[in-house]
């Protein structure tokens, strides 16, 4: 018999996009998939054959780019982003959870209303971590140790009262580590391998590394130069400086240069023929005819460009992405397949 699966994400590409095969696989082997997400990521979902459940229309604030960009940053802010989230979504939820029963929730790791409904429920949790995992020995790849975020989020003056708003509605929280952290007691999915991750074997036999999650090609692009460069920062990250420089030195050159911008591209116009400039492209499509790819170091485009095996400049835009990259040029220096600048 399947199971019920409630399966909790943010509204973000690269956390998104990973899961989607195994939902796919796990709707073949018999299981029900309820997806809790975003308008904007309807279509894929339901076409992975999840049952699509919306969290638009709660006062969500994270949907804003420029929130999400602060949560990264400030430790205060994405605290009580993620009360206020977790209980602008409360109501809606519990309908949902007495409706379907769920046998099992699987959240992303930072779409902590997930692990909370868990707690609150009592139901099983898995952790979707669209990262590397993250514990006090792989965090020496970060910028921050995992120590100085700790107690940077744990000396947050009013942390406690935004613990106590989530006691109030039923969640049985006793402080916002149990929150943020996992540890090798939870069952975790992975979305890289064991060899790409950093001091894999620090982490306990519950953290699954399954390797990444690559889409089948939907929208083929065609090669129309010898050497094809891809250039994308990803869907969160805005940076038209590295956008422009990069079209200012590839102009006019011999170069099919395919430019995602991850945003509306009007003020990239006439541009020469070579230079393809998109507001998002099929990604896969991309890479299966780049000959190199300049990228942010997303998580998600590093194991793309290496399934494909496209050599990469990278140019991390924050401290995650310079985790990606550090590991990564150490993973392919023998290779010579990576450039940090
Ligand atoms: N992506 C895409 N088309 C684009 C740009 C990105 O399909 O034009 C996909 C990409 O394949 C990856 C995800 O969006 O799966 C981006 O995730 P990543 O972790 O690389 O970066 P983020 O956008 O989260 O910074």
């Amino acid at each position: 018999m399947g199971y019920k699966i409630a399966w909790f994400c943010i509204p973000a590409h690269g956390h998104t996009n990973p899961t989607l095969g195994i939902v796919k696989e796990m709707v073949a082997a018999g299981h029900e998939i309820y997806y809790f997400s975003f308008e904007m990521f309807k279509e894929k979902i339901e076409k992975a054959g999840a049952v699509f459940i919306s969290c638009d229309g709660y006062d969500f604030e994270m949907e804003d780019k420029e929130n999400a960009d602060r949560v990264g940053k400030d430790m205060a802010f994405a605290t009580e982003l993620l009360v206020s989230s977790t209980l602008a979504l409360d109501e809606m939820i519990a309908d949902k959870v007495s409706a379907i029963k769920p046998d099992l929730i699987i959240s992303d790791s930072v779409a902590y209303w997930g692990k909370l409904v868990a707690m609150k429920y009592n139901i099983p949790y898995v952790s979707s971590t669209t990262t590397f995992a993250f514990n006090q020995y792989s965090s020496k790849y970060m910028k921050h140790g995992i120590r100085e975020l700790w107690k940077m989020i744990v000396s947050m003056p009013g942390i406690n009262k935004q613990i106590k708003r989530l006691r109030d509605k039923g969640y049985p929280v006793k402080g916002i580590m149990e929150i943020v952290q996992n540890n090798n007691e939870t069952n975790t999915i992975v979305y890289t391998s064991k060899m790409f991750q950093p001091c894999a074997d620090t982490f306990s036999d519950k953290y699954c590394f399954i390797g990444p999650s690559v889409r089948p090609i939907e929208k083929p692009m065609e090669k129309t130069a010898e050497k094809t460069v891809y250039i994308s920062m990803g869907t969160v990250v805005k940076n038209s400086d590295i956008y422009r420089n990069c079209i200012d030195v590839l102009k006019d050159t011999e170069y099919q240069v395919i430019v995602s911008l991850g945003q509306n591209h009007e003020e990239f116009v006439n541009l020469p023929d070579n230079i393809q400039v998109y507001d998002s492209v099929d990604q896969m499509a991309a890479l299966s005819i780049a000959d190199v790819f300049i990228t942010h170091c997303g998580m998600n485009s590093v194991s793309e460009a290496l399934y494909y095996e496209v050599p990469l400049v990278m140019f991390p835009q924050t401290p995650e992405q310079g985790a990606v990259a550090a590991r990564a040029k150490e993973f392919l220096e023998s290779l010579d397949a990576g450039i940090k600048m």
